[in-house]
């Protein structure tokens, strides 16, 4: 287990059976061993900087129906909701005025969101707030959309993969969506010039050290700029409704591995994190997260945007609430960065150090 580690410090890959092994016997580690050498790389590589996001749910409508999904499209009961665009940029408004210069706009698939609308959108941000980067995730598109979003100034792209095992895949989604079409999304994303977020949900139905081992090989290939990883939590209008939530524990230790793979990524402390316990963002951080993302849809339909039951959207996961999560971080020795904080670059990249 040991040497494995060490391993993966010194090389920041290893092979699959490897990470298999280690994945298997992951109750096993020396966890506050681990999560102060991921802390350590952080700080390495971005000081006591914590990066806040304004995250902006656009959209709850959905023509996808994964399994895990609150707003999966055979749930006849969530509910929709669609942001115009004036409001949009009143939600961008108010979060420039908190501090925020990154936008991350989320929605479920919506059709009604067409492309050109979306590059409309994305114009009208950055003309406004020139010196703010403008995140999408929005899910699966043709490349010629993804090249006229980017072309219409947007920066970075948040797609996970969910898992990077076919079946697995294939047990959390509908037959018509694909890993591999999953997969030549990111690929395109990134060969446009994007800084592409992949991840995956902790703890999803069907998840084994066999398929956790599958990720970390992607990730480590694919080489992501950000990893979005929180814990899978039941909706209970979902055909998972009856499942176990991901752990905390599983979480804090798959971030700090992550953080130990690719050591300057862009690691969010998710909301679905924060929600399966009230310190989990901190707990995040301290395991090597360094991206935080509040809430600044507007209050009256956050509580539609049920990606699973008791989602956090209010305290500090409320985007208004900036100072409050600015306490709980300086507690834990961090500053809130007030820059874009794009993914450093890979020049330099420090091997063989922790
Ligand atoms: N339509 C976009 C955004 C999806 S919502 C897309 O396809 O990328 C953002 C993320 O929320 C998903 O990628 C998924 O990993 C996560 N999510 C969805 N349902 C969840 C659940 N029940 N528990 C935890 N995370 C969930």
């Amino acid at each position: 287990m040991k040497a494995l580690l060490e391993k993966l410090c010194r090389q920041r890959r290893l092979e699959r059976e490897e990470w298999e092994g280690l994945l298997a016997r992951r109750r096993e580690i020396d966890r506050a061993g681990l999560f102060s050498r991921a802390e350590a790389e952080r700080r390495r590589h971005f000081g006591d900087a914590v990066f806040v996001r304004g995250l902006i749910e656009c959209s709850s409508f959905c023509k996808n129906d994964c399994r895990y999904c609150g707003i999966r499209r055979s749930n006849r009961r969530a509910a929709r909701y669609r942001l115009d665009r004036a409001t949009v940029l009143a939600c961008c408004e108010k979060g420039y005025e908190w501090g925020f210069r990154t936008f991350v706009l989320q929605a479920g698939e919506d059709p009604g969101l067409t492309p050109e609308g979306v590059a409309e959108t994305v114009r009208a941000i950055k003309a406004r707030f020139p010196d703010c980067a403008v995140t999408l995730s929005l899910g699966e598109f043709p490349r010629e959309v993804y090249q006229l979003w980017f072309d219409a100034g947007a920066d970075r792209y948040l797609l996970r993969h969910e898992t990077a095992d076919p079946d697995h895949y294939a047990c959390l989604h509908p037959p018509e969506l694909t890993l591999a079409h999953r997969l030549d999304c990111l690929r395109d994303l990134k060969d446009i010039g994007y800084q592409v977020g992949a991840g995956f949900m902790v703890g999803s139905p069907g998840q084994s050290a066999r398929t956790l081992a599958a990720d970390f090989c992607f990730l480590q290939e694919f080489r992501p700029h950000m990893v979005g990883l929180g814990p899978f939590i039941p909706q209970k209008d979902t055909p998972f409704a009856a499942e176990p939530a991901g752990t905390l524990e599983d979480t804090l230790l798959l971030l700090a591995l992550v953080r130990l793979t690719l050591p300057r990524a862009l690691l969010p402390a998710t909301t679905a994190l924060g929600t399966i316990h009230p310190q989990g963002r901190e707990l995040g951080i301290l395991a090597g997260a360094n991206v935080v993302m509040p809430n600044l849809s507007p209050p009256a339909v956050r509580g539609k945007y049920a990606l699973y039951d008791n989602k956090l959207c209010t305290g500090d996961e409320a985007a208004e609430h900036l100072a409050g999560l600015k306490k709980r971080l300086k507690a834990i020795g961090c500053t809130v960065a007030v820059s874009r904080g794009d993914f450093p670059g890979a020049e330099g990249e420090a091997k063989n150090k922790c």
